[in-house]
């Protein structure tokens, strides 16, 4: 007689796109740890089932529109958005789990590969001139006036506070337990800081010493602001995609407990990238490659055996056509790693 089938605990099978989302392992970066006599570990969030963090916000915000009332599973609904893609790809798939449409405003200017994906996935995606926040024609903008004329809930993730509540649920309590409450540094980019915000929440809620450090590209007014209090216009310009801010802090991330922020060139987000490949195995984003280049930082200036935490925030097939692009980096007079040129 056969053996019988091993017996998966229920708690172990998710229930669809809804219940796939979080849970992702905490990976020690190696060389970065060697390097630095310190643990650092970096969030897997390009494993979730949309492929990025962003799956986490998708997910809060539209539970938060169920509890509303404003959606209801298999009944008719449209979620619009802008985005810079991810929070588009999470909330056109978790809206396709309940039989909701999405229509997904994004600046012309992002990877290809995360548009062409948008439409492959079925979502109406609009596509916009890139344009400041202070134009109307910005994506933002665009997006909130399309969801009036359509009757639609408008996610808007970087004011509804829904984001950063998902992650002070989800992502912040999962550190603290995967690191068995020994995480002395969290460090991390913000596009909506949805994601620094609610994690930093729910850390410092367990021990306020844990350091929090927020993780920006050169020409954002992010960490100019935590570090002066103003908000000074500045030039964007970075290689990166989905953070930074030119000159506004998001509803989700003011107020968030930060002690210091990092500013990061390409340069050095791109190494961390291309070493992430190179000797980790893991192919990720150019955030994520930022996320951990700051915390190299925050790890040298504590010194050794720290545990510094970051956020792996979405896979590099997103930004094959760029970042792993040797004419794009050449273009840019970035370096091209050995493989690629
Ligand atoms: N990394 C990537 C690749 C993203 O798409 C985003 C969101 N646009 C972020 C980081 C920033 O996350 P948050 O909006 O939670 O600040």
């Amino acid at each position: 007689m056969p053996a019988p089938a091993p017996r998966i605990a229920d708690g172990f099978i998710a229930d669809g796109f809804w219940g796939a989302v979080g849970n992702t392992p905490l990976i020690r970066l190696r060389r970065a740890s060697a390097e630095t006599g310190c643990e650092i570990l970096g969030k897997a969030e390009f494993m979730n089932p949309g492929g990025s963090v962003k799956d986490r916000a998708a997910l809060g915000i539209l539970q938060g529109a169920v509890e509303r009332g404003l959606l209801t599973p298999g009944r008719p609904g449209t979620v619009v958005e802008g985005t810079a893609g991810n929070t588009g790809i999470g909330l056109a798939l978790a809206a396709q789990a309940r039989g909701w449409k999405s229509v997904i405003v994004v600046p012309e200017t992002q990877s290809r590969e995360k548009l062409d994906f948008l439409r492959m996935i079925g979502a109406d995606l609009r596509l916009v001139p890139a344009k400041p926040f202070s134009d109307p024609g910005n994506y933002v903008h665009v997006s909130r006036r399309l969801a009036e004329e359509l009757g639609a809930v408008w996610a808007n993730q970087f004011d509804n506070t829904d984001n950063a509540l998902a992650h002070e649920r989800s992502t912040g309590p999962e550190i603290w337990e995967q690191t068995g409450g020994a995480v002395d540094a969290f460090t991390c980019a913000c596009g909506t800081g949805g994601t620094l915000a609610g994690t930093a929440r729910a850390l410092k809620a367990r021990n306020p010493d844990v350091r929090i450090v927020l993780a920006d590209p050169e020409g954002s007014a992010l960490a100019p602001w935590v570090n002066t209090g103003t908000v000074k216009a500045s030039p964007g310009g970075s290689v990166t995609e989905g953070i930074g801010q030119a000159a506004r802090v998001p509803g989700n991330l003011n107020g968030a407990p930060v002690d210091a922020a990092e500013t990061i060139p390409d340069a050095e987000a791109l190494a961390q990238v291309f070493s992430l490949l190179a000797e980790e195995g893991l192919c990720v984003g150019g955030s994520a490659g930022l996320n951990v280049a700051a915390a190299i930082r925050v790890a040298r200036a504590l010194g050794p055996g720290h545990t510094v935490v970051t956020i792996l925030c979405d896979g590099g097939a997103r930004y094959q056509s760029k970042l792993f692009n040797p004419a794009f980096l050449r273009e840019r007079n970035l370096p091209v790693p050995a493989w690629l040129a």
